[in-house]
């Protein structure tokens, strides 16, 4: 199983892909990284402008409580009831009067002093202690003529002297949080107060009396409420995320509408450390994402001062971030399954792609294996593309046919060029046997000559002595007269035998050398000499019950010595009557010898029904001495039938088969053609050179 590199490796379409698919699958992660980045980078600066924002109005609106407080105590201190309180201001009328006002105003007390600051009367009819309050700095303002008004942290004392229901309003056990600095205080009981206090004037514009009034931040859920309500708006904050707001005591939490677990307020916790040394220590404005008390808070924080500029305390607001990560969160998740699903789509459609576009490519690549498996008639085929690979594979197929066509016609002349080898090796074997005939017939014709050469001059030797000896037979046949009768059989027999051996003789001699025997030529009428050899023959035809047939066709004349014909037509006629020992048909016939319109001579045909010539034998019948008659043929007959004939220019021609007869059939021409020197075996061997198969 090739691994997915090497498949990759081996496959075009694999390469393109992944050229097509890395900037999908390595881009879009990059981009969705940047995007992400970018997101949550302008998510935070965007939640931190809010928070910001939010601190500010949350800051204006604490401080228009300051100076409303400010406002309400000069108001009062300007107001036509008050001058007439300072009548008598000891009298219970006037705390009651100062109550009413105290009430009417939301503050938590409020007192008349004198011009050195020394109480006169408070509201709800309090002792004071008879000390200057002057020692606070809004009260000592207010002593030196101007109204001021400020955050000021009081004591249990400071708060029991005033009012001892503040002092137990300010009592608050501290909650331990897991994030804040370690507290070994278990409560707080310190109060954080707005203070102010406002000079009374009389007609002449003198300094009379002060007037000191205070609310108490500590518990006063009314305050937060109210900022809570200023800043996050009902609807303000998307996304379901809830607004706090937060009065902070050192770091503890003394008015708040954070709520805890159970659903009650979050007073008595404690700042994590972070905030509380950010912000308290550090003098900063906090602007971030906090843990308050049990969930991640987009936070503001800022300092509180008190008159003297100290951070007494922190001012809080913030909303819930987890809808926003929520919402960030899922705006990633939507990012990213539209990437994936961006990927998978694009994948699955550039896999289909790259699949229509490679098929033409990747049918050829089969269709070459397929070629190469043997397969010669492996095509492409119809494809639906039309691009550039498609009109390839169809060019490919084209080549493909063209290549086949070629290799059948390199095939077809191969075959012929095989066939052409096989017919010239045929011509060439037959040319070779012919040539190896030819070779036999000169070394015969060699041997012929000087059995030729001998056989003249034995016969001229046997002659003489032969002539003497019929002579001599002549003269004692005519001594002896009538004494001879009792051996005139005998002597029969010697002249008999004698004239035998002059006939073998005289045969041997016209072989040897037949220019010697050679009579005059005249013009032959064939048709009658063959009636004459009918004649001479026939008591050798009727001795073996032989049917003749004569057909005696030709019209023409053939120059040639008479008796030589004759000589050659017994020849032939006593053969095929010696090859019919026990009977049987022999045709005589004679037509003309035409070639085209022209009658070159006639043609002497000698058929008969006797045993036939064995193929092996056809060669060597016009041998001289082949017979197959043994004892009493010469083997000359046919050798020296053949030299006459063609030295006239005529040729003897036989086919038979074994057992199928025989026809010999003579050709003589109208004009003898004489060679210019007709030595028999050289003129034999020659005729057998050029085309021996004439002979037959
Ligand atoms: P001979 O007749 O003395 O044998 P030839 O030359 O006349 O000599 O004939 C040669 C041989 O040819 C014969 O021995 C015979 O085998 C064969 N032959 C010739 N004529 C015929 C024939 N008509 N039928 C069969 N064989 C023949």
């Amino acid at each position: 199983m090739p691994s997915l590199l090497q498949r990759i490796d081996r496959s075009v379409r694999a390469k393109l892909l992944v050229l097509v698919l890395a900037p999908l699958l390595v881009g879009l992660p990059l981009l969705l990284g940047l995007a992400w980045a970018w997101g949550d980078q302008a998510y935070q600066r965007l939640l931190s402008f809010k928070i910001g924002s939010d601190l500010v109005t949350a800051h204006e609106y604490f401080d228009r409580v300051q100076q409303g407080v400010g406002l309400d105590l000069q108001a009062l201190a300007s107001s036509v009831a008050l001058g007439r309180l300072l009548d008598a201001p000891t009298a219970p009328a006037t705390m009651n009067a100062l109550h009413g006002m105290l009430v009417a105003r939301g503050l938590d007390f409020l007192h008349l002093l004198d011009r050195d600051g020394l109480p006169l009367a408070s509201a709800g009819g309090r002792r004071l202690a008879a000390e200057p309050r002057d020692a606070w700095a809004v009260v000592g303002s207010a002593v030196a003529g101007t109204p001021r008004t400020a955050i000021e942290l009081f004591s249990p004392d400071a708060l029991a002297a005033v009012d001892p229901a503040l002092r137990r309003r300010a009592h608050l056990p501290l909650v331990d949080t897991p994030a804040a600095v370690p507290e070994p205080r278990t409560f707080e009981d310190r109060g954080m107060v707005i203070h102010s206090a406002a000079p009374v004037f009389d007609a002449d514009g003198l300094l009379v009396a002060v007037l000191e009034g205070g609310v108490m931040l500590n518990g006063n859920l009314a305050i937060v409420d109210r900022i809570n309500t200023i800043v996050y708006r009902e609807g303000s904050l998307p996304l379901g995320s809830a607004g706090t707001a937060t009065i902070f005591l050192g770091d503890t939490r003394i008015a708040t509408n954070v709520r805890l677990f159970e659903g009650t307020r979050a007073l008595g916790t404690r700042v994590s450390r972070a905030v509380r040394e950010h912000v308290l220590e550090g003098g900063r404005i906090w602007q971030d994402t906090a843990f308050v008390v049990n969930d991640f808070y987009v936070s503001g924080y800022e300092p509180i001062e008190d008159s003297a500029g100290r951070r007494i305390g922190m001012l809080y607001v913030g909303f819930l971030e987890a809808p926003f990560r929520d919402a960030r969160s899922l705006a990633l998740g939507v990012l990213v399954a539209l990437f994936v699903a961006i990927s998978l789509v694009g994948a699955v459609l550039s896999l289909r792609f790259a699949r229509a576009v490679f098929r033409p490519v990747e049918r050829m690549n089969a269709v070459i294996q397929r070629i190469a498996a043997g397969e010669a008639g492996a095509r492409v085929g119809t494809l639906g593309s039309r691009d550039e690979l498609g009109r390839l594979a169809g060019e490919f197929d084209r080549l493909l046919d063209t290549l086949a066509q070629k290799r059948e016609e390199l095939q077809r002349w191969a075959d012929e060029l095989d066939n052409k080898v096989a017919d010239r090796t045929a011509e060439l074997a037959e040319a070779n046997a012919i040539l190896r005939r030819a070779q036999q017939q000169l070394v015969m014709s060699e041997k012929l000559a000087a059995i030729g050469e001998l056989t003249a001059g034995v016969a001229h030797e046997i002659n003489n002595p032969v002539a003497v000896i019929q002579g001599n037979l002549d003269v004692l046949d005519d001594v002896l007269g009538g004494a001879a009768a009792p051996v005139r059989r005998e002597i029969r027999l010697i002249h008999e035998q004698a004239d035998r051996i002059r006939q073998i003789v005289t045969k041997l001699l016209q072989f040897a050398r037949p220019g010697e025997f050679a009579g005059y030529v005249e013009e032959v009428e064939v048709n009658a000499l063959l009636a004459d050899c009918v004649v001479l023959t026939r008591h050798n035809m009727e001795k073996r019950l032989i049917e003749l047939e004569q057909c005696f066709d030709a019209g023409v004349r053939v120059e040639i010595n008479r008796s030589e014909l004759q000589q050659v037509l017994i020849n032939l006629i006593v053969n095929a009557v010696q090859a019919m020992p026990d009977g049987g048909r022999l045709l005589l016939a004679s037509e003309d010898w035409r070639e085209g319109d022209e009658i070159l001579g006639a043609s002497i045909r000698v058929c008969d029904s006797g045993q036939g010539i064995a193929r092996e034998h056809l060669d060597r019948i016009f041998d001289p001495f082949f017979t197959t008659k043994k004892g009493s043929g010469t083997g000359l007959g046919l050798s020296i039938s053949y030299t006459i004939v063609e030295r006239y220019g005529g040729r003897i021609t036989v086919s038979s088969e074994l057992g199928q007869g025989a026809e010999f059939r003579v050709w003589l021409r109208r004009r003898a053609l004489f060679d210019e020197a007709p030595n028999a075996p050289d003129f034999r061997a020659r005729w057998a050179a050029e085309g021996g198969v004439r002979m037959r």
